[in-house]
């Protein structure tokens, strides 16, 4: 069993997960990096350093999850942190514009098989990923979850009028998100009393694929919320959903 901790991050090859890769193989982590495309992960491994690892791993395939579980545990030994960070906002043309992919959200016209598409990588997959690494994760002295979702899935948010919010009107990706956010409150009522920890963050708006790169923030800045619950100590809270600036109300 390795003397260091592991942190395993899900869609890790590219945006706001590569970056939460490389800031926690910087605090001294062994990083796995899951991509779902195994030479698209060993190059952002290769480009974080040697202690950082390309893990395959395809959150909606129970194959490829239950392998990526028992390659951490013969080969590592142990798991101290996952971060579920993989997500799509959209599952129609890979080229779409940003405006098409948010048109193609709009609750009276979705798509019902891309709907759920997107619920089976936001949602699904998270549980399932969630379930595969427990075991691991119950063994880790402080074993920390930390759930990618958005302030767009926040209830609250989305029914005030004067939030921002409610520009994004999606009965995919946004209801998504607020199942993520369920889910989280679930898993933290669940191991309430042991070690395991399990938070959900906001990375902000930021400048990735997901979003054409028209958001607003950096990596670096989407990355820092996640990391610090990444790192919480024994006494940190759990079933908490926060970003940079505090709390999100749910
Ligand atoms: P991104 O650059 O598009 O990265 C998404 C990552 O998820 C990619 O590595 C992608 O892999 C991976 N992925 C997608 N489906 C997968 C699957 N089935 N199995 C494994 N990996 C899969 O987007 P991002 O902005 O960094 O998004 C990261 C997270 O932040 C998402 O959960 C997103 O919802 C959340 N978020 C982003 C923003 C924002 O403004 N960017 C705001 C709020 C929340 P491929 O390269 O193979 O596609």
């Amino acid at each position: 069993m390795s003397n260091t901790q592991v942190a395993l991050v899900t869609g890790a090859n590219k945006g706001i997960g590569l970056q939460i890769a490389k800031d926690l193989a910087a605090r001294g982590f062994i990083v796995l990096v899951g991509s779902r495309r195994l030479g698209a992960g060993q190059d952002a491994a290769s480009s974080i350093g040697s202690n950082a690892h390309a893990l395959q791993l395809d959150v909606t395939d129970h194959a490829s999850i239950a392998a990526a579980a028992a390659r951490i545990r013969n080969d590592f030994g142990r798991l101290d942190v996952l971060v579920n960070n993989a997500g799509i906002a959209h599952a129609g043309d890979p080229n779409a514009s940003f405006e098409e992919k948010l048109l193609a959200g709009r609750p009276s016209t979705a798509s019902i098989s891309e709907t759920r598409a997107i619920f089976e990588t936001n949602v699904f997959g998270v549980i399932a990923v969630i379930q595969a690494m427990l075991p691991l994760l119950r063994q880790a002295p402080v074993g920390r979850v930390v759930n990618v979702s958005s302030t767009v899935g926040s209830l609250t948010l989305q029914s005030d009028p004067e939030s921002p919010v409610r520009a994004i009107q999606s009965v995919a990706y946004v209801p998504s998100k607020t199942a993520l956010n369920a889910v989280t409150v679930a898993f933290a009522n669940e191991l309430q009393g042991t070690y395991v920890k399990v938070n959900a963050v906001c990375p902000g708006f930021i400048a990735t694929d997901l979003n054409n790169f028209r958001g607003t923030g950096s990596v670096a800045e989407g990355a820092r919320e996640a990391v610090r619950l990444a790192l919480l100590g024994a006494d940190g809270p759990t079933g908490t959903f926060s970003n940079d600036d505090g709390v999100v109300p749910w």
